[in-house]
């Protein structure tokens, strides 16, 4: 019997963005071990991947995604590349929009980046832009006060070719395969040695990783071994990377409208085709798409119960209204969007952490797990830039950032 979305263990009511994922990763069993295992198959995660085995090129590498690829926030962004962090620029950060640029090049990811720079809107007159071309109605007078670096992607074309990437360089990717639970476990040189001796010393512990396998409407709990551990799941699973009590996952909204005619594109100040967020609130982002659609995305809705987002539908409930909200707003903007159609309403995860700071340390309790998570809505071109700095941190121990300490 064919298994619907709505009885899939990964269902949720998130709505779908307006681009496809080209790209299914090949079917293989779970090994029983691995060197390396990724969990999360975001723009993070499959930057990592694909990493580690260019530098690692005997090691192995598996990736474990409780969904499909890119069901998070990669295949639900905004698509906007934004340079340096959410918290502005970071200690020995480096350029993350140049090294978003030269890693996609070179793993061959054909992501339509475009870098014409980003309009900052604000409302305060006395700052106002001079030439902006932008002059819309969303609580005032919203019009360009400057410009800084950025662009877009087309965000379906980034997942499905890192994850072609990690593939072909010879990451294992497995789908369907949620991780539960992770424990070091002591892996004594006796064991391996076959000797009977108090004296012999231990090695490193080794992560036993506890997992569901879905597959055609059953499921089946596993384990796998790793030397090293990559967590990626940003804001969803924080018990895995002991982020559940300093972090505060939300679900953000998202529109897309039928494609614009290019004098109404020119209308709303956009032919540049840059795309633009305010700086003061109510906050709003938005872009065009290759085909001219036009983005808009605003709005956090809170987890139902604990921090499960998995529960939130956009088509009810305060997601619903989100939505609405958000739709009224763009109608509002400017009269070439009064009786536009929307085509398409999503939400998607995101991860606020302290002082707007990404995460990107050692697990408190496992020293082989490192934990990559946390870009408080500014992770697309972050995520692919420190999924690179955590496989050369994994491969070749590249010292973490120190942000944290
Ligand atoms: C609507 C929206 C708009 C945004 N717009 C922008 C923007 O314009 N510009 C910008 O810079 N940033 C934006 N962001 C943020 C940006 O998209 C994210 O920072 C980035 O995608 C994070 O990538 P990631 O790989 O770290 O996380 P994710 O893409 O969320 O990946 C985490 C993965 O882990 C998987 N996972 C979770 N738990 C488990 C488990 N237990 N076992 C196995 N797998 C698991 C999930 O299914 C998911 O695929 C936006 C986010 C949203 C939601």
């Amino acid at each position: 019997m064919p298994v619907t979305p709505k009885k899939r263990h990964y269902a949720h009511g998130w709505g779908t963005p307006p681009w496809q994922i080209d790209f299914r990763p090949a079917s293989r069993p779970l090994p029983a071990r691995a060197d390396f295992v990724i969990v999360g198959a975001g723009f993070s995660g499959l930057s990592a991947a694909a990493w580690l085995r260019k530098l690692a090129p005997g090691k192995s590498v598996v990736v474990l995604e409780r969904a499909t690829i890119g069901d998070g926030s990669s295949g639900r962004t905004g698509g906007m590349a934004l340079a340096e962090t959410a918290a502005g620029d970071l200690p020995g950060l480096g350029d993350v929009l140049r090294s978003y640029k030269q890693i996609l090049h070179a793993l061959k990811v054909d992501a339509e980046l475009s870098l014409p720079g980003a309009f900052e809107l604000g409302r305060k007159s006395a700052a106002k832009l001079r030439k902006s071309s932008i002059r819309w109605n969303d609580s005032g007078d919203l019009h360009a006060v400057n410009q800084v670096p950025g662009g877009s992607v087309n965000p379906g074309k980034v997942v499905a070719g890192l994850a072609k990437a990690a593939q072909s360089a010879g990451a294992q990717i497995i789908e369907h395969a949620e991780v539960l639970a992770l424990k070091s476990v002591a892996r004594s040189l006796l064991e391996s040695s076959g000797k009977n001796s108090q004296d012999v010393p231990v090695a490193p512990a080794v992560i036993e990783l506890k997992l569901r396998l879905h597959h055609r409407g059953k499921s089946k709990t596993k384990t796998i071994a790793a030397t090293r551990v990559l967590l990626t799941t940003n804001a969803q699973s924080l018990d895995l990377p002991d982020l559940a009590s300093s972090t505060h996952p939300k679900l953000t909204m998202a529109l897309a409208t039928a494609p614009l005619t290019h004098t109404q594109i020119k209308s709303l100040g956009l032919s540049s085709r840059k795309p633009f967020y305010t700086i003061d609130l109510p906050y709003l982002w938005g872009r065009l798409t290759k085909n001219n659609s036009a983005i808009f995305g605003a709005g956090l809705v809170e987890p139902t119960s604990g921090n499960n987002l998995h529960a939130i539908d956009v088509r009810k409930g305060p997601a619903a209204e989100r939505l609405a909200w958000l739709e009224s707003r763009v109608r509002q903007l400017h009269p070439v969007l009064n009786n536009v159609r929307i085509t398409h309403r999503w939400g998607g995860p995101i991860l606020l952490t302290e002082a707007a700071k990404p995460i990107f340390r050692s697990h408190p309790r496992h020293p082989q797990v490192t934990i990559l998570a946390g870009f408080n809505g500014h992770g697309v071109a972050l995520s692919v830039h420190l999924g690179h700095w955590a496989a050369q941190h994994l491969a070749a121990n590249r010292p973490l950032p120190l942000w944290f300490t």
